[in-house]
């Protein structure tokens, strides 16, 4: 006798809590103010109250809809250390059991001493950073922890039902990489005969704390952007299906493959005994399947292959952002998806991790702003209606629709979502507004209107965010201390932050961006077309969180923003000040972005506000302006056939920005990251006269990426890891500048460290610039 699948569920839920509890439990386990008993206790009680709420916007308490997805820190290295994939390094960490502890799995994270935390990579598209676990020949895989089993039945002692959600075989090797020393050409998916008897076992000791269904996420089916080919992925797909499929006592399985369409991995998992298959209809649409073998398996939409037997779980409500949408198209696809199967259920697009609690947490919101948006609570309750929908059929649901598609209707001719003077901007632009002219003539003018040295230095804008400085900034939101004051406090911080850039003897001169709670959120407070939430807290990776804007209206500048902070560091010195902005891809890629027009529309809106924002920093005497893209790589999408376009209207948003000035004004960017790969085109295609990106960490890795590509502008590889507190040497600086002049030629070259100060400490910063510029002194000697 098998449960059906609920017919209403999300795939996952916000783990921080609704004031981040979560957070400031762990982080003061760290800092040694609470012991591990505390912190259980603390995350127990958060799955405890989650189950509550989530049955009372609408699942039920014990037909395995609610998800067992709670992490202390990662989901995939929860994966890892439940498959007992523990990096040789913390090897010590390990129990004679097998097991960590609490504080053993934290050290895995956050690394100790000289023994570095694994990396950390996007998730996907989107902003969550997960820790990517290294597997090599010495792997050994065994069932090391029993976390999931004891969450499993922690909700079964206290009267639920849920559904454990792990990181599947497939995708959890997919997104590992080789461990240092494995040989060459090795890949951790060759290990998948070595891992699936410890899925194997762990899905059958669900079975045995009561769960009925389990779920395996994996998004890797749905992604192109992963260095192994298809077809080994597809057959590693069917083999661990099979196999697990073949679990004799296990509960039910449900493959949920979020952030896109499967493709020709819908058949192969049709194909498999697995008994649901999540579809993300957000990102992709509801897929055409004719009958016959599954084995010839073909891109696009028609797939061979029978879903009949199978329950398929429309991901129709969107985890991924904020709005409301339009429910009764997604009641549409759930319809168009019973042609498929009659077991249809409805689910979130991805886990709802990505979106904050809930919009009742927002008081000061908007009213009118509020009644469009669903964050992850409303958005369980919107999936509640649909499943009621299913069941009882459209009518039983028809005032909820109603009342979302007029939500949509109102949020479509409010004031302000299309502004007339914005639009007729847009629409009026010609390719002369997304470009500069001739390189070279601008780097003449730019050479005798700036008079740098040779390897000129610079810093990336920020510099240390103190204490002090972010105790004015709370005093002065909570009006303990008045605009004046904090405007007199931050003009002191950056004539200090002035005054040490000259004594180092820094050629181009930064303000040290102390006004700036965050780079986005600062110019979201500042253009018309956001918002700006209180609690809106999401998870980006660990215990940290961002709270993305909100940007719900046609965008625009309503008043200059950053140029009064620039010209008054001007004043203070003759040398060369840098004007500080971040670029419209970047705003978009951290903010919660409007879904009724297409990503390109807004981000040239973005980019007009702050062509405007630049026009007026070169009238107020600003002879460089940076434009900072660090999300110019992270949007990418994950099917290659979107990748041009989106290259290409991500580049010209940065170019209509910038392509306004003059030609002696000089126009930075900066990129936080030294892979280029992909991008290389990309970030030539942007024109910018000097572009810095991260290098010191990877030894100038970039350098012959340079080279190769013919990159011909300005370019400063990093020469300063910002990750750490490490004060690099004069030596040290001086080897990685010269790596750089040995591939590009002098002209080209600048100096500065991998990214903002904003993170580090006041002593190891001043020592670790006083190092570069000695470096650098001593490298235009010797050239
Ligand atoms: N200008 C920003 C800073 O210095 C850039 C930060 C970033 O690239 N993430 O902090
Ligand atoms: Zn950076």
């Amino acid at each position: 006798m098998s449960t059906p699948f609920p017919t209403g569920t999300i795939l996952g839920y916000p783990r921080i809590g609704r004031r981040r509890e979560l957070k400031k439990a762990v982080e003061a386990f760290w800092a040694g103010r609470i012991g591990a008993d505390e912190l259980e206790a603390t995350a127990a009680e958060l799955r405890a109250t989650t189950r509550e709420r989530l049955v009372g916007l609408g699942l039920g308490a014990t037909d395995s809809s609610i998800p067992e997805a709670f992490s202390y820190y990662d989901q995939v290295l929860d994966a890892a250390v439940t498959v007992g994939a523990v990096p040789s390094r913390f090897q010590r960490l390990v129990r004679e059991d097998g097991t960590l502890d609490l504080a053993g799995y934290f050290t895995i994270a956050r690394g100790e001493g000289q023994d570095v935390p694994a990396e950390m990579t996007k998730w996907f598209d989107s902003n969550y950073h997960y820790l990517v676990p290294e597997i090599g020949p010495e792997t050994e895989f065994h069932l090391a922890s029993d976390r999931l089993l004891r969450e499993v039945a922690e909700a079964t002692t206290t009267g639920y039902r849920t559904r454990p959600v792990i990181v599947g075989p497939v995708t959890f090797l997919l997104l590992s990489k080789a461990s240092e020393g494995a040989p060459e050409g090795y890949q951790p998916l060759d290990r998948l005969d070595d891992l699936l008897p410890v899925y194997a076992e762990l899905i059958a000791g669900l079975t045995a704390v009561g769960a009925e269904w389990v779920q395996l996420d994996e998004p890797a089916l749905v992604s192109e952007s992963i260095e192994v080919d298809r077809a080994t992925v597809l057959e590693a797909t069917k083999r661990a299906y099979d196999l697990l499929g073949a679990v004799p006592a296990r509960p039910q399985i449900f493959v949920a493959a979020p952030y896109g369409s499967l493709d020709d991995a819908l058949p192969v998992l049709l194909d498999t005994p697995v008994e649901a298959i999540g579809l993300d209809l957000v990102k992709g649409s509801v897929p055409e399947l004719v009958e016959g073998s599954a084995s010839t398996h073909s891109r696009g939409s028609v797939q061979t292959g029978s879903a009949t037997e199978k329950t398929l779980v429309g991901g129709v409500v969107d985890g991924h952002n904020i709005w409301r949408g339009d429910l009764d198209a997604a009641f549409g696809k759930l319809e168009a998806l019973r042609a498929l199967s009659p077991n249809v259920s409805v689910s979130s697009s991805t886990s709802l991790f990505h979106t904050p609690h809930s919009i009742a947490d927002e008081p000061k919101l908007d009213d009118r702003l509020k009644s469009w948006l669903a964050f992850a609570d409303e958005k369980v309750a919107q999936i509640a209606a649909l499943a009621t929908g299913l069941t009882e059929g459209r009518d039983a649901i028809s005032t909820t629709l109603a009342e979302a598609s007029a939500a949509l209707a109102d949020r479509h001719d409010a004031p302000g979502v299309r502004d007339g003077a914005v639009r007729a901007r847009a629409a009026a632009l010609t390719d002369a507004d997304f470009s500069r002219g001739d390189y070279t003539e601008r780097l003449e003018a730019q050479e005798a209107a700036l008079g740098l040295p040779f390897l000129p230095t610079t810093t990336i804008g920020s510099f240390p965010q103190t204490g002090d400085i972010r105790k004015a900034r709370a005093a002065n939101a909570r009006g303990e201390i008045s605009e004046n004051e904090y405007i007199d406090f931050l003009k002191a911080e950056i004539k200090n932050v002035v005054d040490l850039q000259e004594e180092i003897g820094i050629d181009v001169i930064v303000h040290g961006e102390p006004e700036r709670n965050d780079m986005v959120q600062y110019f979201a407070e500042h253009l018309d077309g956001f918002a700006v939430t209180e609690n809106g807290w999401v998870q980006s990776y660990g215990s940290r969180c961002t709270r993305p804007s909100l940007l719900w209206g046609d965008v625009a500048r309503e008043a200059p923003i950053t140029v009064e902070w620039s010209a008054y560091t001007q004043s203070l010195t003759p040398k060369p000040v840098k004007g500080m902005l971040t670029g419209p891809v970047t705003i978009l890629a951290w903010s919660f972005v409007r879904d009724d027009q297409p990503l390109a529309d807004t981000a040239n809106q973005v980019a007009l506000a702050l062509r405007d924002e630049i026009a007026d920093l070169e009238a107020a005497g600003i002879g460089v302006i940076q434009v900072d893209e660090p999300a110019l790589r992270e949007l990418l999408p994950l099917k290659k056939a979107d990748q041009p376009a989106y290259l290409d209207w991500s580049v010209g948003s940065f170019r209509l920005a910038t392509a306004g000035v003059e030609p002696r004004t000089q126009i930075h960017t900066h990129l936080c990251y030294s892979e280029f790969g992909v991008v290389i085109d990309a970030i030539n295609r942007l024109d910018a006269d000097v572009t810095s990106i991260e290098a010191a960490r990877s030894k100038m890795e970039v350098v012959p990426d340079i080279k190769t590509s013919g990159f011909g502008r300005g370019i400063g590889p990093g020469v300063y890891d910002i990750h750490s507190p490490r004060v690099p040497s004069v030596e040290e600086v001086t080897e990685l500048i010269e790596i750089a002049l040995g591939s590009i030629p002098n002209r080209q070259v600048w100096v500065n460290p991998d990214c903002g100060l904003k993170t580090r400490g006041y002593t190891e910063t001043v020592d670790s610039l006083r190092n570069v510029v000695a470096a650098t002194k001593a490298v235009r000697e010797r050239v």
